[in-house]
């Protein structure tokens, strides 16, 4: 395989290239899945070898506060929060973004305590609506989760409508809610915002305060690249913190821990949306693994990701056409995040026989193979070797293979 120098010279030109070198990826493998679990930033190994040694090894219990283990929801939070536009001191660092979802969607039920719908789509990852599902019925009988189909959010959205929670990218197929608008019409309804920005925070540009959403989640392990299971961020708008009522009320969030007080009062500021002991050492590689977005432009890593994207759409399709593969999400990159889906009906095993072949993507049911693109250390290369990897698989019906049928538990 040669590299066409058109190709060669879109990574030479790259103003993120160096970016990759910050970054300790396996040779001989194409990376396209860290919408889903980030690649190892290159400095994690020593902060934590250091951290278990050093300040858990010899600090023992000092760490906590000799080591600021204890601020650790908050610096890390306020380490994430320009990358979502969010104002420091509005941003924790805590628990999984399924408990996040929790934790926002109670919150912001109890904002607005007139009203009892949920209101979501189709599209959004199943977590979110299963939390909402789970929410609402321990509230009792009457608030219900609403689900809608992508398009028809706007329209649903009425003076009935309590929250609306809405996950910004579509796992599947990328596609890209107008955050602003639908913030503004559920505002306009008297509705309370939450967003999940799982597949946008370190993917594109997000202004959470601009947009004036209450609240927002998000992963720390796709593109912010915290290692598997990092812990997860929830913002809440700086002027309605001192409003929320915590669901969860745990001694992380009160006012004074170690008061040991009988009673729950709730911290001030975003304090109070945590919980229990802070996870240091998933805390700390996160930490470390967000120091590599100091001096990157936001604005850069969009516009490679959109080119990413449309390189991969116009090779696969070029390569492919009539070999059983369809576009599965927005055409246009302004209308899709940091990934790009094609269905094929056998799309489980083409993954799988991809993956053998040294390209990394996965699999969503019923039939979506997807491709994500992190800027910061995916080359044009990488999307022009996975596109020819493709042809390979589908022309020579290399994905036949029984093995590759053999589905496992993580798809
Ligand atoms: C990845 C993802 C999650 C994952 O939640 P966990 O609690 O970390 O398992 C939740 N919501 C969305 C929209 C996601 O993309």
């Amino acid at each position: 395989m040669t590299l066409p120098p058109r190709i060669a010279k879109l990574d030479h030109d790259d103003p993120l290239a160096a970016k990759r070198l910050a970054f300790d990826l396996p040779d001989g493998v194409v990376y396209l899945d860290g919408n889903s679990l980030g690649a190892l930033p290159r400095t994690v190994h020593a902060r934590l070898a250091d951290v278990v040694a050093t300040e858990w090894g010899g600090g023992l219990i000092r760490g906590w506060n000799q080591h600021k283990w204890i601020d650790l929801p908050k610096t890390v939070g306020d380490r994430i929060a320009p990358l979502i536009g969010a104002p420091k001191g509005t941003v924790a660092v805590a628990d999984s973004t399924s408990i996040n979802v929790f934790k926002a969607v109670a919150a912001a039920l109890a904002l607005n305590p007139e009203r009892r719908v949920i209101l979501s789509d189709t599209g959004n990852f199943p977590t979110d609506l299963y939390v909402a599902q789970g929410l609402a019925h321990a509230l009792g009988r009457e608030h219900q989760l609403k689900l809608v189909d992508p398009v028809d959010v706007a329209d649903a959205v009425d003076e009935t409508t309590a929250v609306l929670m809405l996950t910004h990218v579509d796992y599947r197929t990328g596609r890209l809610h107008d955050m602003t608008a639908l913030t503004d019409k559920a505002h306009a309804a008297g509705a309370v915002v939450v967003w999940d920005l799982a597949h946008s925070a370190g993917a594109l540009p997000v202004d959470i305060a601009g947009v004036g959403a209450e609240f927002a989640v998000g992963c720390g392990y796709k593109y912010l690249n915290g290692g598997p299971g990092a812990p997860a961020f929830i913002y809440v708008r700086r002027d309605v913190q001192a409003k929320v009522a915590p669901f969860l009320t745990g001694w992380m969030g009160h006012a004074k821990p170690f008061a040991f007080d009988l009673d729950y009062r709730p911290a001030r500021g975003i304090h109070r949306m945590t919980v229990g002991t802070p996870p240091v050492l998933g805390l700390v590689a996160l930490d470390e693994a967000l120091k590599i977005w100091r001096g990157v432009d936001i604005a850069e890593v969009r516009a490679k990701s959109m080119a990413l994207g449309d390189l991969f759409v116009k090779e696969v399709e070029k390569r492919c056409g009539g070999l059983g593969v369809e576009l599965a999400g927005p055409r246009r990159a302004a209308n899709r995040g940091s990934q790009v889906s094609f269905r094929h009906p056998e799309g489980y095993a083409v993954v799988q026989a991809l993956i053998a072949e040294g390209v990394i993507g996965d699999f969503r049911a019923p039939d979506i193979m997807r491709f994500g693109f992190a800027p910061l250390y995916t080359r044009y290369a990488d999307v022009y070797a996975a596109a020819e990897a493709m042809e390979r698989v589908l022309r020579q019906d290399l994905w036949r293979a029984p093995k590759f049928r053999m589905k496992s538990k993580v798809t």
